[in-house]
């Protein structure tokens, strides 16, 4: 199902979903819904529907700073320009740029306060020296990185690297019994 998720009718809209029961979902957010108080609120509450039936999900036209923890949800837009703020955003390696369809609101894309964790810098710090790497190579790597002490065990990785994971900077695969650590190009 592809709905067009306009601010006018976002409560239409969310109704339609809950009654759905489409397997694959797609929301297609206006401008204006992404610039308004609340916009994405209500962009949240569709997403976390679509996520609670179990159904596919792809929202377009949206960057990681506009929806922080949903970037595997994120479909980047066949138009986009840069972004002017960019090189101050710990997103910039999960986004593609400013969609054209949304210039106009332009000002809406900014990046969000949360800095990364000493934690969230080694484990990219790391990945950045060696990429593709089991969970025993990033602690083996880590203990030449001199941004933090507290990386003592698998644990911390698997914390650390799951927020980078929905921030979509990270991906890890399971491959011949252990996981595999990826930092993500933009
Ligand atoms: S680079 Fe710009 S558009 Fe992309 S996530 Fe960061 S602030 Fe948003």
């Amino acid at each position: 199902m592809k709905l067009e998720f306009k601010l006018a009718g976002a409560p239409a809209a969310l109704r339609a979903l809950k009654r759905s029961g489409d397997k694959k979902f797609v929301l297609v957010p206006d401008s204006a819904l992404l610039a308004a108080p609340g916009g994405l609120d209500l962009l949240r509450e569709a997403a976390d529907l679509c996520i609670e039936k179990g159904a596919g999900l792809s929202i377009e036209g949206v960057t990681p700073c506009l929806l922080p923890g949903y970037t595997r949800y994120l479909s980047a837009s066949r138009r986009s320009l840069p972004c002017p703020a960019k090189e101050r955003c710990f997103l910039q390696g999960a986004c593609a740029g400013i969609p054209a369809a949304h210039s106009g609101v332009a000002a809406a894309f900014k990046p969000p306060a949360r800095p990364l964790t000493d934690l969230e810098k080694c484990m990219l710090a790391v990945l950045a020296r060696k990429n593709k790497i089991t969970t025993a190579q990033v602690l083996k790597l880590a203990k030449g990185i001199k941004i933090c002490a507290s990386c003592s065990n698998e644990g911390e990785v698997f914390r650390a690297a799951e927020r980078l994971i929905r921030m979509g900077l990270v991906a890890k695969e399971y491959r011949g019994g252990v996981y595999i650590w990826t930092k993500k190009t933009g």
